[in-house]
């Protein structure tokens, strides 16, 4: 008992061996694993003989401790931005530059209204991508949608593009503004928006009622306005929350925690702001509450990392649509998983990208129509890990491209769609 504590503290220091007694049997390990090296002989030790608990990272049952299992570092650590292997993995890889369908994104945010000549660029770099037709969810009502929709259709690619109105949340919501926001919608919709959105994250975070109250996402005050949509066959395209991580605690386990830390707005935590949950409750009840009226929520519902919860609002909502904007580091770590949900979806899910970047494409192609692995995203914050193809079949592909968004938004051009 006298000589524990002596022994515990060379242990520390990692002079004790107890692997003295098998050096065979070490040097055997570290051949086998290729670890240890100079020195790894005389730190690898066993667990203590005298029946103490395992050591630290220690497995049970293990008789001899890893060779090098405590040791640090020899360099300073490299910053997060900084530590960026190639990989040596040698798999077939399948670029995917151009769609193999026709693709209509659902989540664009463009101009409204929109300069001929931005309208020209833009097209150009659709072309090579096979996007066919944008909607511009960056809403604009009134007299601005108006113009924006005059600006498309002077132009020779009026076809390519359709417009959403948006609910006009600039002030607090008063009494009686559901009633007026839904004569707007009728109005709006007569002048030839084919939606409603992108209603952004702020509504149920920022958006305030008169009373200086948080306006939540089910408040009957705006029940004249899911109605109306219901009633003009019109979609709601809604963002609510924000991935759950931004609400979450920003530590060392956060998997945003670099994207938190580059954007001081995207930080939600709870409280002061309602929890991730709070939010996700009163989205479904309002979802729930217009079984007639169609609802895009937006970015997979920011269930990608839970697709079978997103599995269960489908299930119990039937009006429910989701996109794919802006989730792809979600859906391309799940190969399998995400495989067998766009399977079984494929009647719910809809093509959407969020920011336009004629770059950004070709990854959510390969992911949706190749089994590559192990391939780089675009976006260091959104994820440190690597995507994989989960190569969806034709028919799935086509609804998730085109098909169910000309389902869901009337008046799109059909020209050009197989
Ligand atoms: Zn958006």
């Amino acid at each position: 008992m006298r000589l524990r504590p002596l022994f515990l503290a060379l242990l520390a220091c990692g002079v004790a061996s107890a692997t003295a007694y098998l050096p065979m049997a070490v040097d055997a390990q570290q051949t086998a694993t290729g670890e240890g090296g100079q020195g790894g002989a005389s730190r690898g030790r066993g667990r203590g003989a005298d029946g103490a608990q395992p050591l630290p990272g220690q497995e049970r049952g293990a008789l001899i401790r890893r060779p090098g299992a405590d040791r640090e570092p020899q360099f300073p650590l490299p910053n997060i931005r900084d530590y960026k292997p190639h990989s040596t993995l040698v798999v077939p890889e399948h670029k995917v530059p151009r769609a193999r369908y026709p693709v209509i994104d659902i989540h664009s945010h463009q101009p409204a209204p929109i300069t001929q000549e931005q309208f020209d660029t833009l097209a150009d770099s659709m072309g090579p991508l096979n996007l066919k037709i944008l909607v511009n969810s960056s809403g604009v009502s009134g007299d601005r949608l108006v113009e924006a929709l005059a600006a498309i259709k002077a132009n020779r690619n009026r076809d390519r593009m359709v417009q959403f109105t948006t609910l006009d949340f600039r002030g607090p919501v008063a009494p009686g503004f559901g009633q007026k926001a839904a004569r707007q919608l009728e109005a709006d919709v007569k002048a030839g928006a084919v939606g409603i959105g992108e209603l952004n994250k702020g509504f149920g975070l920022t958006v305030k009622k008169s009373d200086g109250s948080r306006l939540k996402i089910d408040d009957p005050e705006l029940d004249p306005v899911w109605e109306a949509a219901g009633r003009l066959r019109i979609p709601v395209f809604i963002h609510t929350a924000d991935p759950q991580e931004f609400f979450e605690e920003m530590n060392l386990k956060n998997e945003r925690w670099l994207e938190l830390a580059l954007y001081p707005d995207r930080r939600w935590p709870a409280p002061p702001n309602p929890s991730f949950n709070d939010l996700m409750g009163e989205r479904d009840r309002l979802f729930k509450r217009h079984p007639k009226t169609t609802f895009i929520a937006a970015h997979l519902g920011w269930h990608a990392n839970d697709l079978g919860r997103l599995g269960k609002m489908f299930d119990e909502m039937p009006n429910v649509y989701s996109e794919v904007g802006a989730v792809l580091y979600d859906i391309g770590r799940q190969p399998r998983y995400a495989h067998d949900f766009f399977i079984k979806y494929q009647d719910r899910l809809l093509f959407g990208k969020d920011s336009y970047q004629p770059d950004e494409f070709p990854y959510y192609w390969r992911v949706f129509e190749t089994t590559d692995e192990y391939f780089d995203y675009y976006r260091d914050y959104h994820a440190f890990w690597k995507l994989y193809g989960i190569g969806l079949p034709d028919q799935v592909l086509r609804k998730l491209y085109y098909q169910n968004a000309l389902k869901l938004v009337p008046g799109l051009s059909r020209a050009g769609f197989p």
